[in-house]
């Protein structure tokens, strides 16, 4: 018995003892695959000698410095090493996603501030999202779930419109041009209604994560959602922060979409799970407009560039660039997708599968063909991930319809090193699993 609250008072949890790569050893016994690196966030696998000799050597050197008086080195080479592709002027280090995105809003605001437009309070964020659990963060998210408790105290100049869901959302008649065209029309007619000059920026996750099993947009959506903006002065938040950073066989899964936000959120993947760590990041557009007004941001936190958690994300992204881990997602003819439509071809509950690189979203539904979710009594998601755990694999489920439309859902997120054969074992594991709980939900 602990006394750690954890995520439910009801449930048990297995205490993970060790990691060693894509592998995590539990107190109970026996070994699990990490398929989803938690939620998309272990991308090294576990373990690494390299980082843990960089932690150890910078916990001797300095751990903390307030930033109201200086900055580090391993806060400084991170930020550099974020920039470094000419995409944005600044990161701004935090310590979680949600941090990141709370960063990205007031940094919004301010810039209207700074811009002499102070009445552009205003966000429009999609249906079908999740950003983080601060009350801004969950302010933009579209998560019914998660927003339901807080509803009455969460912001009311958000105003939520249709994610790109192609899969869920896309007429049968309706072609890409259509359909891309129909969801501009819809921020178009938003921004309007609520007064163009009210809008301080858009918010949208570049794939959806939680909420949506990793669904991409559909071409040409965010090249014209940045037209809709551009046309009205609003900005564009990009919330990468579980699929940045590589995870899509790209650093920015942006780079997939002609176009590029003005402010974008990453967490996950930047520290790798070897420390809390997050970043806000500002094209010169942002940074201008501060550097030309008021010159501060008024937003800080006491543990803000950490030293130490600086140079164990500064060490995951060098050992990603040296052994050219997102070249592997990006390559090597898509290897997880490949194997997970081999192994899950013909198990009848799975409806789409969908997402870049390894960043993949597996969606099950009672009938595909008529896009019909299971009933929540089912518990699909919540079996699905007891059944993997028994068969040795840690999935990211997620239960239920969640916002009325997507069916039950894991994502598939390894670690960017992972092995062909810990690939073979993900593909022959889920579908073992898969194919259990298919038989209990009719039984
Ligand atoms: N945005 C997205 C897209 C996320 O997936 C998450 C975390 N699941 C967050 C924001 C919040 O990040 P954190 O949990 O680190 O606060």
């Amino acid at each position: 018995m602990t006394h750690i609250l954890h995520r439910s008072t009801r449930e048990t949890f297995e205490t993970a003892l060790s990691g060693e790569g894509s592998w995590l050893t539990l107190k109970a016994g026996g070994r699990v695959l990490d398929a989803a690196g938690g939620a998309a966030v272990t991308c090294i696998g576990h373990g690494n000698r390299r980082v843990a000799s960089a932690l150890a050597e910078q916990a001797t050197r300095l751990t903390y410095v307030h930033t109201a008086f200086f900055t580090s080195e391993p806060a400084e080479a991170l930020a550099d090493l974020l920039t470094d592709d000419g995409h944005f002027a600044r990161a701004f280090l935090v310590s979680s996603g949600s941090e990141a995105m709370e960063s990205a809003l007031k940094m919004a605001l301010q810039y209207h501030v700074e811009c002499g437009a102070p009445e552009r309070t205003r966000f429009i964020a999609r249906r079908q999202s999740y950003h983080g659990n601060t009350f801004g963060a969950l302010s933009v998210s579209g998560h019914t779930g998660r927003r339901s408790i807080y509803e009455p105290v969460l912001w009311d100049t958000v105003s939520h419109v249709s994610p790109c869901f192609p899969y869920h959302e896309q007429g049968t008649q309706e072609d890409d041009d259509a359909y891309v065209a129909r969801l501009a029309q819809e921020l178009e007619d938003e921004i309007v209604r609520v007064g163009p000059n009210t809008v301080a920026a858009f918010v949208a996750e570049t794939i959806v994560g939680a909420t949506s099993g990793c669904a991409t947009a559909s071409p040409g959506y965010f090249a014209a959602m940045r037209a809709v903006c551009d046309r009205h002065g609003v900005l564009m938040i990009g919330d990468e922060i579980m699929c940045g950073m590589g995870r899509s066989g790209k650093r920015h899964a942006w780079e997939y979409e002609n176009y590029r936000p003005d402010i974008q959120t990453v967490a996950k993947g930047l520290g790798g799970g070897y420390v809390p760590i997050g970043a806000m990041l500002i094209n010169d557009r942002v940074h201008d407009a501060l550097a030309a007004g008021s010159g501060a941001f008024v937003h800080g936190h006491t543990y803000q560039a950490h030293p130490l958690a600086a140079r164990g994300a500064l060490e995951v992204q060098r050992i990603i660039r040296e052994e050219k881990l997102v070249e592997r997602v990006a390559t090597n003819a898509d290897p997880l997708r490949t194997r997970l439509v081999e192994a899950l071809g013909n198990r009848h509950s799975v409806g789409d599968i969908r997402g870049r690189g390894y960043f993949l979203g597996v969606e099950f539904l009672a009938d595909p063909e008529a896009r019909i979710p299971y009933s929540s009594e089912a518990g699909f998601s919540a079996r699905l991930k007891a059944a993997a755990l028994s068969e040795g694999l840690a999935l990211y489920p997620n239960g239920g319809t969640i916002d009325g439309r997507t069916g039950d859902h894991v994502i598939v997120a390894p670690p960017f090193n992972a092995t062909e054969d810990e690939l073979d074992y993900i593909a022959e594991k889920l579908s073992v699993a898969v194919a259990k709980v298919e038989a209990a939900v009719q039984a």
